[in-house]
């Protein structure tokens, strides 16, 4: 059984205003070495709680089937995903010692799809050509957005000059599939500067483009800027207008929208990223790393220095595993997706009929314009997207 394989580098430049992943600044190339160490360890170490066979009969048809037996080598990577942080900021000979590991640990079929995530102005041509040779064959990079004003606000530590740079160095070394991000609702931001970013967007012409709302965290600077009123708080309303107009103006440039916030052109979806949705096995390794086996949910330490003392003295830095309820899940991870949830599929491995169970809720949710019905297939509409999370809730 395919599965996919999520390694964490958790070093960047600097923290961005809106930041609240789990990332380290990057300030001593030991310590990036020492973690790289313990990634390697982690994954020569790791054994999954169950087979290939266990983790497809219970996604794909059997939920209450378990058996005991592990067999790593029936799980076929056919993805592994370079996440962070910035992944970029590692050398070459790092990634190559990684992706030895993995190799050397699974089966990792031939026309393995390798994401390496980057931002602006941590890579030059010498380093893109390496990890293209180490065969990295997609790239994610985050612009989130062309304007510099906004960037600053942002501590993105890039300017927009950084990142059209970027993508010429991936286009010249090669990179025939490239993502990158954008983010909308930004402070002070008005719809005719997201249209402004959304025109340069289809303009560079990317393969993949993953498109956000901001956001905010507590705890973060920004959360702080807005609370004492240094920064706009951003508006719903005008936010729900800039997510209107981006599913236009992407769909007029070719773009077919997959799931909420991702756009490709057709046969460019991100392979790794749609195990998410579709309920596919995902090991993660690193810092915070978050696995699904098939059955269970797990994972890691989320302090970094925390997490290599775990992995160089016991091993394991699993700080959380849990069952999930996998028939609510296949359900609202389903509707992310534009086809949505296959009714008939959801009846064959569950025994339940979806528009049954919860026909007082859909029924609501119908007559409000939320979801709708298209050739066995329970799907968000337009208006939908928008409330997403109030339909999620339902299932959840
Ligand atoms: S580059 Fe990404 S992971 Fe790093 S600080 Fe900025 S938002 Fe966080």
């Amino acid at each position: 059984m395919a599965a996919g394989i999520y390694l964490h580098i958790p070093f960047c430049k600097s923290r961005c205003s809106y930041c609240d992943f789990a990332t380290d600044v990057y300030r001593d190339s030991g310590a990036v070495e020492r973690y790289v160490d313990a990634l390697c360890k982690e994954i020569t170490e790791f054994s999954p709680q169950m087979s290939a066979d266990d983790a497809d009969r219970v996604i794909h048809s059997d939920p209450h089937h378990l058996r005991s037996s592990a067999a790593l080598s029936s799980f076929s990577p056919d993805t592994v995903y370079f996440g962070g942080g910035t992944p970029s900021l590692l050398s070459p000979g790092q990634i190559e010692r990684i992706l030895k590991v993995v190799h050397d640990k699974f089966v990792v079929i031939a026309d393995v799809e390798i994401t390496m995530e980057m931002n602006p102005a941590t890579v030059t041509p010498e380093t893109l050509q390496s990890y293209r040779l180490l065969g990295v064959n997609r790239a994610s990079f985050g612009v989130q957005t062309f304007d510099d004003r906004a960037l600053k606000l942002l501590a993105r530590g890039h300017d927009a000059n950084d990142a059209r740079t970027t993508f010429a160095l991936l286009r010249a070394a090669g990179f025939d599939n490239v993502s990158f991000d954008l983010i909308a609702g930004l402070p002070g931001q008005t719809l005719s500067d997201w249209e402004k970013n959304l025109d340069e967007a289809v303009a560079l012409s990317p393969e993949h483009l993953s498109l956000y709302l901001l956001e905010i965290h507590s705890g973060t600077p920004l959360a702080e800027q807005l609370r004492s009123k240094r920064q706009p708080t951003p508006d719903p309303e005008l936010a729900a207008e800039m997510y209107e107009m981006m599913l236009d103006r992407l769909a007029a440039a070719g773009y077919d929208q997959y799931e909420i916030s991702n756009f490709s052109r057709r046969g460019f979806e991100s392979r790794h990223n749609s195990k998410y949705w579709k309920l596919d096995p995902v090991f993660a390794f690193g810092v915070s790393a978050h696995s699904f086996d098939g059955r269970q949910r797990y994972a890691n330490e989320r302090d970094t220095a925390k997490y290599v003392d775990l992995i160089e003295s016991a091993d394991s830095a699993e700080v959380m595993r849990e069952d999930i309820d996998i028939a609510s899940e296949f359900v609202f991870l389903g509707l992310r997706l534009e086809k949505g949830v296959d009714l008939g599929e959801y009846a064959r491995r569950f025994g339940i009929d979806l528009m049954k169970k919860y026909e007082a809720e859909l029924s609501e949710m119908r007559n409000g314009g939320l979801v709708e019905t298209v050739c066995g297939h329970l799907r968000l509409t337009r208006k939908g997207k928008l409330f997403s999370n109030e339909v999620f809730a339902i299932f959840v």
